[in-house]
């Protein structure tokens, strides 16, 4: 029973080096966010230890009578927490991640190559949705997501002049194809999501609807996004980003005659993954309980109220946002007008310890080097940041551009490797990341 810092010193130091960079930088990653003590006390359990193929009270091993209720519980809070009747919703909690739970419902409920839609990636999307590239040079289309390589999959996209989900294209395109599946949510898009437009689309073409809420489910549970389980047959989510559990997936079934209950429950175990992770289980429930409480459904509202703030800011500077601004916890910031790439501001923001992404903003010529850059605000508002901090962190971001594009018009490599090389002794960036 020896600790980590005794047991492994050079593991406890990569860790502590983690960890240090977590709190000393401005974590922007729309998809992340600090879990709690509650819920790493719970990854780091007991029940890390077990295997518990099946389902709760049907088992394949014996001595499961606790991990039955940790499970158990874990699916009476996801009911609770999202408002539905266990009559008429059930739900799968144990896929190890959202990719995974994705996967599931395909194995579910589609057959090898049937027709799948979401939402494309340099759209907004997620890989999961079906991506894949398109060589114009060659012609030929090479399948990325393995959703693409077992489904035939044709991606949607958002309108190049509005960076709103086209529905007029998705309509006649959906016409043509007949999707068996339709999926909406997705990983960078700023807006609140139509259900009742996806539903009506759906039923024109006879295709199941699916949403992934991974991003927005923290939104979802406390009534600051819509709700897609009033129009979706199934509903799948993440548990890590606004939801700020462990890093996790679950599904959301209707329980209807279409009997997808067995179906959904078969694909996770025994089709696509053998023993559920029963800490992440219990670190799913345990931040359920938060959830539900009206100290999360507040801290939701600054996380959207801090989205605004830091739009409002960056156009103050100048600057142009997707579609206009946001709806949610991320926005999306349109660098293209200023000619500098999401990629170098990723880098520069990384040597200022500010965290971002490079992001595809809609019209982007080249996937490789995206225009813009998506910020969100779950992690930093779990932090304690208002919006005078975001603003604030505007005035970074601002200074990191600037700075950017000195470097950048100095030495017009258009190699990232060369713009990066620019960062070593500049004194202004220096000053910046004191700053930070
Ligand atoms: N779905 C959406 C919308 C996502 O944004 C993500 C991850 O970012 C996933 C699914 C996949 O989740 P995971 O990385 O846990 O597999």
């Amino acid at each position: 029973n020896v600790a980590l810092k005794e047991h492994d010193p050079e593991m406890f130091e990569l860790i502590e080096r983690e960890k240090n960079r977590q709190w000393k930088s401005l974590e922007l990653i729309a998809s992340e966010n600090f879990t709690s003590r509650a819920v790493m006390d719970c990854l780091g359990s007991a029940l890390t230890n077990k295997y518990a193929e099946g389902l709760p009270g049907a088992r394949y091993y014996g001595g499961n009578e606790v991990v039955d209720e940790v499970e158990r519980l874990c699916q009476s809070r996801a009911l609770k927490a999202y408002g539905l009747n266990p009559d008429e919703w059930g739900v799968n909690v144990q896929p190890y991640s959202g990719s995974p739970a994705n996967f599931a419902v395909y194995t579910a409920l589609l057959k090898p190559h049937d027709r799948i839609m979401g939402l494309d990636l340099p759209s907004g999307g997620h890989l999961t949705h079906g991506f894949y590239t398109y060589s114009k040079k060659e012609g030929t289309r090479k399948s990325v997501s393995a959703t693409s390589i077992y489904f035939e999959s044709l991606p949607y996209r958002v309108s190049s002049e509005t960076g709103l989900i086209d529905f007029e294209s998705l309509e006649h395109t959906a016409a043509l194809f007949k999707p068996a599946m339709l999926v909406c949510g997705g990983s960078a898009y700023p807006r609140d999501w139509d259900y009742a437009k996806f539903r009506e689309i759906a039923d024109k073409n006879g295709s199941l609807l699916m949403c992934d809420m991974a991003h927005i489910s923290g939104l979802v549970a406390t009534k600051e996004a819509r709700d897609p389980f009033e129009f979706c047959d199934i509903v799948t989510t993440t548990t890590h980003k606004s939801l700020r559990g462990p890093r996790a997936g679950m599904i959301f079934f209707r329980k209807d005659a279409r009997g997808f209950e067995p179906k959904i429950n078969f694909a996770v175990f025994p089709s696509l993954q053998g023993g559920p992770h029963e800490h992440q289980i219990a670190g799913i429930a345990t931040q359920l309980k938060e959830v539900m409480s009206d100290e999360f459904k507040a801290y939701i509202r600054q996380v959207k109220a801090n989205a605004r703030a830091i739009g409002e800011a960056l156009v103050e500077h100048g600057y142009t946002l997707a579609t206009g601004g946001t709806d949610n916890h991320l926005l999306l910031w349109d660098l293209r007008p200023q000619g500098i790439t999401g990629s170098k501001i990723e880098k520069l923001c990384d040597a200022a310890c500010i965290t971002v992404n490079k992001n595809s903003v809609y019209g982007d010529r080249s996937a490789m080097s995206p225009g813009g850059v998506r910020i969100g605000t779950p992690a930093l508002t779990t932090r304690g940041f208002t919006e005078a901090d975001f603003r604030a962190v505007a005035d970074f971001l601002h200074r990191s551009v600037q700075i950017g594009l000195r470097m950048q018009a100095a030495a017009p490599s258009k190699r990232l490797d060369d713009f990066v090389k620019l960062f070593d002794g500049d004194e202004e960036l220096a000053t910046l990341r004191k700053d930070v």
